[in-house]
């Protein structure tokens, strides 16, 4: 069976590809002629990962899943949540958002906070959702070099040392995608 994986991030692909059956062949966007830039524009994670799912299953025909990702903040009410790309406006830069949040939180009574993960699978006409979730804290600077977005200043629970200062196979092990991406594999093998 094919299956889209509706990214265009080769890594990401190979990843979750090494952890399917042979019988599953995941393809990207690029690969189904996919070059459009999908608009997000729901208010929740899962309505986003949707959004993109239904694109790619009513335009292109194929059984298809896609993620969308946030960083809730308990004293913020959970934002920047589904706009954490663009926390700190357009275009999209993890070193001003990260800014913008340590400043938001400077006199914060706590620094509690989750990264989620929405993935929504469209396969043979019906839909499925999958959730990870991470929980930690945001620390009070930046601490690591490795990763990306806010993974210098995003500590994981009962870790001692950031996202920023894990290797990716550390991370994965425990993070909110890695949790989510496991939910959906271990479906796809049960089918
Ligand atoms: P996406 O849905 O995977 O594109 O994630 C949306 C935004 O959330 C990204 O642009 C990052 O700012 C942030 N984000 C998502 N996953 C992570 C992560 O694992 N570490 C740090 N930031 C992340």
């Amino acid at each position: 069976m094919k299956l889209v994986f509706a990214t265009n991030n080769l890594n990401k692909l190979a990843e979750v590809q090494q952890m399917l059956p042979d019988s599953i062949e995941l393809v990207s966007l690029k690969d189904i002629g996919c070059y459009e830039d999908i608009p997000e524009t729901a208010t929740t994670l899962e309505g986003n990962a949707q959004i993109k799912a239904n694109h790619i299953t009513e335009t292109y025909g194929y059984n298809c899943f896609a993620d969308d990702t946030g960083l809730e903040v308990e004293a913020l009410n959970g934002a920047p949540g589904v706009y954490s790309a663009r926390y700190a406006g357009e275009p999209s830069n993890a070193d001003n958002n990260m800014d913008k949040l340590l400043h938001a939180l400077n006199n914060a009574s706590t620094r509690a906070a989750q990264f989620r993960t929405a993935i929504c699978l469209n396969l043979n006409g019906e839909q499925f959702l999958f959730e990870g979730v991470c929980t930690g804290e945001i620390l009070s600077e930046r601490e690591g070099a490795k990763g990306f977005g806010y993974d210098p200043i995003f500590k994981p629970t009962g870790h001692p040392r950031s996202f920023a200062n894990m290797t990716a196979a550390e991370k994965n092990a425990i993070s909110h995608r890695g949790l989510a991406i496991q939910k959906l594999v271990n479906f796809l093998k049960a089918l």
